[in-house]
């Protein structure tokens, strides 16, 4: 019995004693929020970091979502995935858009592209695609569909953050992308996200609705929401920022450790990167097939949590399957064939900088010898 508990993520906190002057420079300044000084600051620096022009900070990625759809007028119906976090689905939700599940391809467990088509109709206005534990969509096909139809494209990108595909950042795809700071991802801000766009004229449009609509002091230019991150926030995702390349190189270390492992243990399948992505190592999935690998993904999942070994079932269930999609024709089993295996098969490891590469092999090695 392992005593120690392993969790499967663990937020990266930059020192305590280099937050601190950050801490009396706001207090000095007497400004929160409302694009301040660090709000300002740091939306330059990502933009630089990850290589992207047009960058609107938010307070959190699921706002971010809703406020995309709301900028681009987005209404009708929304060819999406099933297979992601709720949120993806919920902005659509919440914005009265009808969302239209496709099935995933096998590889990454992203969107199908081929699979699109068969699903517009005269009311689809957009895809929202989600780059799945950070590989990338196939977005070149996904583009090409939508110039053929007319439709925007706006990526889900929470799991995207410092991915490049031949050297190009991949939020530079699509008319929007999103992504999330939240506490459990690569890079955080506690809790926080932004909206990449293509123009200036659409960032703008953004901070106004992420500011209750107010283009100036009297003008409110359409309902907006009160989405703005705050000073604090900010300055904690300046100084992140130094830590972050470190903290994805642990990550790297640890997945090639995993690869290592578990490349060749019959029944359990690993997702590769593209040669040509510079990935950033968000989460370490494997797919579990319980026919040739003698058990179950649930008994694995509960089997290490015996152990203090906490791994996710992320992601499982599928979001088709919750009560409030769950009566769309589009969430029907046998239209989404490969998303309800994946989701029945997947199990994410623990994986965050600090975690040891003993620890590492321990649960690798757990795996290989069927929990023995
Ligand atoms: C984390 C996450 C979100 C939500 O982001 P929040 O910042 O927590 O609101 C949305 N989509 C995906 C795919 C995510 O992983």
């Amino acid at each position: 019995m392992n005593q120690k508990q392993i969790t499967v993520t663990s937020p990266l906190l930059p020192p305590l004693d280099e937050f601190l002057p950050y801490l009396e420079d706001i207090w000095k300044r007497k400004w929160l929020t409302n694009n301040g000084h660090y709000h300002q600051m740091l939306e330059d620096a990502l933009c630089e970091y990850l290589g992207v022009k047009y960058l609107s900070l938010f307070s959190n990625g699921t706002l971010a979502l809703i406020t995309a759809l709301q900028a681009m007028r987005i209404t009708g119906e929304v060819i999406t995935t099933p297979y992601s976090f709720v949120a993806t689905t919920h902005s659509l939700w919440w914005n009265g858009i009808k969302p239209v599940f496709v099935d995933v391809e096998p590889k990454y467990l992203n969107i199908d592209p081929q699979k699109i088509e068969a699903a517009i109709t005269p009311k689809t206005t957009a895809i929202m695609a989600v780059h799945v534990y950070g590989n990338p969509c196939d977005v070149d096909a996904i583009q090409k569909i939508a110039d053929t139809y007319g439709l925007k494209v706006i990526y889900d990108a929470a799991h995207a953050f410092g991915v490049r595909r031949d050297n190009e950042s991949i939020l530079n795809f699509g008319d929007m992308s999103i992504l999330s700071f939240h506490a459990t991802k690569v890079y955080n801000t506690i809790e926080g996200g932004a909206i990449i766009c293509q123009d200036e004229k659409m960032k703008k449009r953004i901070d106004y609705l992420k500011n209750f609509g107010f283009a100036d002091e009297t003008t409110v230019v359409a309902p907006g929401i009160n989405a703005k991150m705050n000073e604090l926030q900010a300055a904690f995702g300046l100084l992140e920022l130094k830590y972050v390349d470190a903290a994805i190189a642990e990550r790297k270390a640890i997945t090639k450790e995993y690869q290592e492992i578990l490349q060749n243990v019959p029944g359990v399948k690993l997702i590769y990167e593209d040669e040509r992505v510079q990935h950033a190592y968000p989460y370490f999935p494997i797919l579990i097939h319980e026919d040739e690998y003698g058990l179950s993904r649930e008994f694995v999942y509960s089997a290490l949590k015996e152990r203090n070994i906490l791994s996710r079932r992320y992601f499982y269930p599928l979001i088709s399957e919750f009560p409030t999609y769950k009566g769309l024709s589009s969430s029907a089993v046998d239209n989404l064939p490969i998303a309800n295996i994946a989701a029945k098969e997947i199990l994410c490891l623990p994986i965050y900088p600090g975690l040891g590469l003993d620890d590492v092999r321990m649960i690798a090695n757990l795996i290989v010898d069927k929990i023995q």
